[in-house]
């Protein structure tokens, strides 16, 4: 039986609507977009600030951002 090198962990991280550790992020570095999406409760969102150098947990910072910055206008 032969060992795949490195498997790669899931990068996976807290979701601030549900608080499960079910975050997803897909990476699409040739469109420059980035998908995230929660396996639990669903929430979904597409962050396009991605470039070559970005990475999943860049990713999730602007996530992070963009879902306070919504919570904090619809409750505005
Ligand atoms: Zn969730």
């Amino acid at each position: 039986m032969r060992r795949r090198p490195q498997k790669r962990i899931p990068d996976v991280y807290p979701c601030p609507e549900c608080g499960n550790t079910s975050i997803k992020i897909e990476l699409y570095r040739t469109n420059k977009v980035a998908t995230v999406k929660c396996g639990f409760c669903g929430l979904e969102m597409a962050i396009d600030e991605v470039n070559e150098l970005t990475e999943p947990v860049d990713v999730y910072g602007s996530f992070i951002d963009k879902f306070y910055d919504k919570r904090k206008a619809d409750t505005e």
